[in-house]
C-alpha cells in the first residue's frame, strides 16, 4: 500500500461500495451578496425535504435512522471492536442510500454485525428520547430485528422484474395496500378525459387502499409531509425579495402555490416559468421530479440541488455552437453530406451549491428537465453540465492510481494530469454542442434503417467529431485551447480507453453492449488496424501487462477524419450492410486473455464502485441584524454533515 497524501484534498470518507468527494464551487467569491443570499435560502429549502425522501423509499426509514443515529451517539459500549467499526459502516451506508436500501439495485443492506451484537448496542444506549410508538427496548428489537436482518421482509425498494406484480413485491413507499392492477386501473381512469396538455398523475401522491376505497394522499401543506414541505415554502419565501429576475421571481411563487395546494397544473406552470427563465445566473431545482424508484414510474422522488452558472465553461459551449457552420464547412465528410445550415446546440454550465434529497450524496453530472413529456414538445427543456462535480471526479482520479497503472509512459501521465480535464469537457462540448448535429441524410433516407446499429455509429459520428476538430488550429484561433498537447494527452486518453481500459467495466464473458462503449472500440480498434502499416497506434508488452503506445498523433488524426467521412457516408445514405459490418467487426467483441487482464489490474486497485459528496457549509455573518455576507466553508467529516442535517433538518414522525 502507498501513502497518498493528495487524496485528502478530494476523497473525504470511503467505506463499503462508497467513497465519497468534497466537490469546491469555484466562483461563489465572485457573486454578489444580493445572489449568495438568494443561494443560502434556496440551499435551506433544498435540505429541509431529506425526511420525505427517507419516507418516500420506505415506510420504515426513519425510524431506523433514528435509532441508529442515537445508538452511534450514546453507546456507552466499546467503540473499537470491529463489530462496531460494522454498525459504524452500516450506519454509513443508510445515509447514503437515504435508507436501508442500496442506492443503486434497491437490495436490503445486509449488515455485517450479527443479530445479538444489535441487541447488546441498544441495551447499552441511552435513550433520552424513546421512539414515539414503542413502550420498551424489547419491543422495539422485535420490531427493528426483521427490518434489519431478513433479505425477504421488504427485500427489494423497487422490484423490476417482468411478471411478478411490481407494487405488492416493493418495499418503497409509494403504495399501499394496493396491487400493479388496481394501481394501473386507477391511473388509466384519471387520464381519460384530458386535452393535449396532461398534468403528470400521482407525481406528488401516496396511492392507498383502505376499506375497499382507492385514494391519493397529496404530498403538500396539510397533507402527506406537511411539517417538512412547511419548511421548504418558508425558505422558498426568503427567498424571493433576492431573485434576480422576475420571471425567477414568478417561479418561485408558482411553485410555492403548489406546494400549498399539490395542484399538478400549477406544477406544469412552474415548470414553463422556470424554462423559460435563462437571464438568472442562480438557478435551483426542488420538488418531486424524478420517477425512476417507482416501478410505475409515476411517483417524483423528492430532489433539490442549487446551482449559479459556470460563465467561464458556458462561453466555452457558446463560442462552439456559434461556430458550428465553420466546423461543417471544414469536417472531413462528403460535401453532399454536409448541413447548408447547421445549428449549435449549447448546456448551459453550471456549478452547484448545494445537493438534497435524492441528489444528495449521491448526484448526477448532468441534468435535462422537466420531465413531462408535453412541455418538452412545447416549449423545450434546460440542459446543464455539472462541472464542479465533475471536476472533484476527475481530482479523485488523478489520486486513485488507475492512470498510473495503465498508461504507457510517465509523460503520458503528466500530460493527463495537466490537460485531461480540459480536454475531457471540450470533448463533450464538441460531441454535444456541434458533433451530433453535423451532417444530412440524402432524401428519402430515414435513421431507422440502420436498426440497432445507428445507435453506436452517430455516438463515434460526435466522438470522431470531437477528437478530429480537438488537434485543429481553428480552436486556437478562437480561444480555446493554448497548444496541442492537449489534443495529444485526449488521444491517448480516448485509444486507451477504447482498447483497454473501458473493458474494466465489462462482466467477465460479456461483449460490449452500451452504445457509447462500442463507439470507442469501434474508433480505437479501427484506427488501430487502418494505422498498422505505419505503426500509428501500437500495443506494448511489459510485465504481462498490456499497454498502448501512439507514435503519430498527426497520422492519427487523419485516420479519425476518414473513419468520420467512412462513418457519415453510411448514416447519410442508410447503408445497413456497411453499418453492420463495421459495428460486428470492431465494436462488440472482447478479447477474453485481455479482458481477463484489464479486470484483474482494475481489481487490485480497489475503487469505490459508487461515489458521493458533502456539500459545502453555507454560512451568514450578521452585523448590526442583518447579513453582511455568506461565508462558504468546506467539509471534510462526512457523519459529521450527516448528523448535522439529522438534527437541524428532521421535520417529520417515523410514519408518515
Ligand atoms: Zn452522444
Amino acid at each position: 500500500m502507498t501513502c497518498r497524501e493528495e487524496d485528502i484534498n478530494y476523497q473525504v470518507d470511503r467505506f463499503a461500495d462508497i467513497q465519497i468527494l468534497k466537490y469546491q464551487v469555484p466562483g461563489f467569491e465572485n457573486l454578489s451578496l444580493k445572489q449568495k443570499k438568494l443561494i443560502y435560502y434556496l440551499s435551506q429549502a433544498a435540505l429541509c425535504g431529506r425526511d420525505i425522501l427517507f419516507d418516500q423509499n420506505y415506510r420504515h426509514n426513519l425510524l431506523v435512522r433514528y435509532v441508529i443515529e442515537n445508538i452511534y451517539l450514546h453507546y456507552r459500549g466499546d467503540r473499537k471492536t470491529s463489530e462496531f467499526q460494522h454498525f459504524e459502516v452500516y450506519l454509513k451506508q443508510v445515509w447514503f442510500c437515504n435508507g436501508i436500501h442500496h442506492h443503486y439495485s434497491g437490495d436490503k443492506i445486509i449488515p455485517e454485525f450479527d443479530r445479538p451484537f444489535f441487541t447488546q448496542l441498544l441495551n447499552n444506549t441511552i435513550w433520552k428520547n424513546f421512539p414515539d410508538g414503542f413502550d420498551n427496548l424489547k419491543q422495539l428489537e422485535e420490531f427493528l430485528l426483521p427490518v434489519l436482518f431478513d433479505p425477504d421482509f421488504d427485500g427489494k425498494r423497487s422490484i423490476q422484474t417482468e411478471g411478478m406484480d411490481l407494487i405488492a413485491n416493493s418495499a418503497n413507499n409509494y403504495y399501499e395496500g394496493l396491487t400493479q392492477d388496481e394501481v394501473e386501473k386507477f391511473y388509466a381512469s384519471l387520464k381519460k378525459t384530458e386535452d393535449n396538455s396532461p398534468v403528470s398523475h400521482g407525481l406528488n401522491s401516496k396511492l392507498v387502499k383502505e376499506n375497499d376505497f382507492i385514494f391519493e394522499r397529496g404530498w403538500k401543506l396539510d397533507g402527506m409531509y406537511s411539517k417538512a414541505i412547511e419548511k421548504i415554502v418558508y425558505w422558498l419565501n426568503e427567498a424571493l425579495p433576492y431573485t434576480e429576475t422576475l420571471l425567477q421571481a414568478e417561479a418561485i411563487k408558482k411553485l410555492m402555490d403548489y406546494y400549498k395546494t399539490g395542484d399538478l397544473k400549477l406544477f406544469d406552470e412552474y415548470n414553463i416559468l422556470w424554462l423559460k427563465d435563462t437571464d438568472a445566473a442562480v438557478d435551483f431545482i426542488n420538488g418531486f421530479i424524478e420517477t425512476y424508484g417507482d416501478p410505475m414510474g409515476l411517483k417524483g422522488s423528492w430532489e433539490a440541488i442549487v446551482n449559479f452558472t459556470n460563465f467561464v465553461s458556458t462561453k466555452r459551449a457558446e463560442t462552439l455552437s456559434q461556430n458550428a457552420q465553420w466546423f461543417e464547412k471544414n469536417s472531413p465528410i462528403n460535401a453532399r453530406f454536409k448541413k447548408e445550415n447547421v445549428m449549435g446546440v449549447t448546456a448551459r454550465v453550471i456549478n452547484v451549491v448545494q445537493l438534497g434529497g435524492d441528489c444528495y450524496p449521491a448526484t448526477p453530472v448532468g441534468i435535462n428537465l422537466p420531465n413531462a413529456d408535453w412541455i418538452r414538445h412545447d416549449y423545450g427543456s434546460k440542459s446543464v453540465t455539472i462541472e464542479n462535480i465533475a471536476h472533484a471526479y476527475f481530482q479523485s482520479a488523478l489520486n486513485n492510481g488507475f492512470i498510473e497503472e495503465f498508461a504507457w509512459s510517465e509523460e503520458e501521465v503528466v500530460l493527463f494530469k495537466k490537460y485531461g480535464f480540459l480536454a475531457d469537457n471540450l470533448h463533450t462540448d464538441l460531441h454535444e454542442c456541434v458533433g451530433h448535429g453535423s451532417g444530412k441524410l440524402l432524401e428519402g433516407i430515414s435513421t431507422n434503417v440502420l436498426k440497432n446499429y445507428y445507435s453506436p455509429l452517430e455516438e463515434a459520428k460526435a466522438d470522431l467529431f470531437a477528437l478530429y476538430f480537438m488537434m485543429d488550429d481553428y480552436l486556437h484561433k478562437i480561444g480555446l485551447i493554448t497548444t496541442h498537447e492537449t489534443a495529444i494527452s485526449h488521444y491517448n486518453s480516448y485509444i486507451r480507453n477504447g482498447l483497454i481500459t473501458q473493458l474494466a467495466r465489462i462482466k467477465p464473458g460479456k461483449n460490449i453492449e452500451q452504445a457509447h462503449m462500442r463507439a470507442r472500440q469501434l474508433i480505437a480498434s479501427w484506427c488501430y488496424e487502418k494505422g498498422k502499416n505505419d505503426n500509428v497506434i501500437e500495443k506494448m508488452a511489459e510485465n504481462n501487462k498490456t499497454f498502448i503506445r501512439i507514435n503519430d498523433h498527426k497520422k492519427l488524426r487523419k485516420l479519425f477524419g476518414k473513419l468520420l467521412a467512412k462513418i457519415q457516408r453510411i448514416k447519410s445514405e442508410g447503408d445497413f450492410q456497411a453499418a453492420k459490418n463495421l459495428i460486428e467487426r470492431y465494436a462488440l467483441k472482447v478479447d477474453k486473455k485481455l479482458h481477463t487482464e484489464i479486470l484483474s489490474r482494475f481489481n487490485k486497485l480497489n475503487l469505490a464502485p459508487y461515489t458521493g459528496f458533502v456539500n459545502p457549509v453555507l454560512k451568514p455573518v450578521y452585523s448590526n441584524g442583518i447579513i453582511s455576507e455568506i461565508k462558504l466553508e468546506y467539509t471534510t467529516d462526512y457523519s459529521q454533515q450527516m448528523l448535522d442535517y439529522s438534527m437541524k433538518y428532521s421535520y417529520l414522525p417515523f410514519r408518515n
